[in-house]
This record gives C-alpha cells, structure tokens and sequence, in this order.
C-alpha cells in the first residue's frame, strides 16, 4: 500500500484532530473554518508575470488554509476536500460574475491546473482534480452549470515548484503544459475557468493559460482557493507548490 494511502486511511482511524490546527474534535474546525469564509477578491503575484490571468482568491495562504491545503495535496487527506472545493466554488462564481448580478458566462469549463505526472501516480490520484470535480458539482446544484474537463498535461519532466524562486518557476514550466489533441475539442472556443489551489508566483497559471488559449479556449479567468500575499522586497516566501 502506498504511504499516501495508508495516511488517508488512518486519518479515518484516528481520533479526528483538525488538519489545520490539531484541536481534537473534527477534521476541520469552525474556527478552521471561518478562514475560507472570506468575501473573494481579485489578486496578483508581486512581481505579475506577462500573461498573468484574472484569478480570483478566497483565502490567504497561511495558517490552517496553508495546513489543509498541504495535507489535501501532499497527503491525500480527504476531509479537507469539501470545504477547499466549497471555497473554489466561490472563487469562481466571482470570476464569472458581471458585476451586475449576472453572470458573464451560464455554463462554464473549469480546468484544473496540471499536476506532474510523477506526483500523481505516487499519490494514485490527482487532488487537484477531485477539487475541482467537487467544486463543479456544488456549482451545478447552485444553478451554475460547470463541467470539469482535465486538459492540461505537463508535455515534459518539471523539476518539483519546491524552493524555487520566481524566475525559476517560470522557466521551469514555461513551454511545459500542453493540451492533447483529443481533448482540445472539449476546451476549443468554449468558456474557460482555469482552477487550482494555491496561486504564489503565478508561473503555474500563466503556464497553464498559454497552452489553453493555445488550444483555441476562451480563459475567462483562474480561481483558487487561496494566494500568497507577497510582501516586502525581493525576498521570495518558499511555498509548496505554484
Ligand atoms: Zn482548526
């Protein structure tokens, strides 16, 4: 059984103690909880790459939302999906939003940024992907039809995002992502929301923007559950993952 597994399996073994602060109880706390609760806002990495999309956020990425979206990722742990996809779905309902009550789009593609084909077969799954089904689905029984379609591959080996800096990042995915042939129909001049977890240095969406619009999709926008507020000068914040 792979370690990853068996983590996700003893997490439902366990006393349940909450993936972003310990407190025995439950696997994600109302206090836990409260910081996905935000309004979204519009965000962008400092420096902004060229090509950086709209990306909309719910959450800084710090404390317990950093903890559970670490533990979703890296761990598999399951409990923290739901309230991670509860708060992506906002996050694209405000990339979708016109601004008057409207909405620019009625029916919408989201497509989860792509994950190394290495991280995922060690794993079994792609937490990203679940993410972004879950998301779909709660936007769907809200009235805000959305399929998931996962287009992007990684066209070639990337070094882990782990410890690099900005301008490591995006030369280490650019030209990277792709959309294979047989499902660039299912993205070619329909409405995309691009999805992922975490935004940082936004090498990632940029990346991942490309290779989509490259395949005839219409980016309207990325979400995310969370992004790294960047401050000071030069001096990059290690994160887990663009
Ligand atoms: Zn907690």
């Amino acid at each position: 059984m792979p370690v990853t597994t068996l983590h996700a399996l003893l997490d439902l073994v366990l006393p349940a103690a909450c993936v972003g602060c310990d407190a025995e109880g439950s696997s994600w706390c109302p206090a836990c909880a409260a910081t996905l609760a935000g309004r979204p806002w519009a965000t962008t990495p400092d420096p902004c790459p060229a090509g950086f999309p709209a990306t909309w956020a719910v959450a800084a990425y710090d404390g317990p939302v950093r903890a559970a979206a670490v533990a979703h990722k890296e761990r598999g742990v399951r409990a923290v999906r739901a309230p991670l996809a509860a708060a992506l779905a906002v996050s694209v309902a405000a990339a979708l939003a016109d601004g008057t009550g409207g909405l620019l789009h009625p029916r919408v593609v989201l497509v989860p940024a792509p994950s190394r084909g290495a991280a995922v077969r060690s794993r079994g799954d792609d937490p990203t992907l679940g993410l972004a089904r879950c998301a779909a689905r709660r936007l769907t029984r809200a009235g805000l039809p959305a399929a998931v379609v996962a287009a992007l591959r990684l066209a070639r080996s990337t070094a882990d995002q782990a410890g690099l800096g900005a301008q490591e990042r995006a030369d280490n995915l650019a030209g990277a992502a792709r959309v294979p042939r047989r499902l660039a129909g299912a993205v070619a001049g329909r409405p995309v929301v691009l999805v992922d977890d975490v935004v940082t240095t936004g090498a990632t969406l940029v990346e991942s923007t490309r290779a989509l619009q490259a395949a005839g999709a219409v980016v309207v926008a990325a979400a995310v559950v969370a992004a790294t507020p960047r401050r000071g000068t030069g001096l990059s914040l290690r994160s887990d993952r663009d």
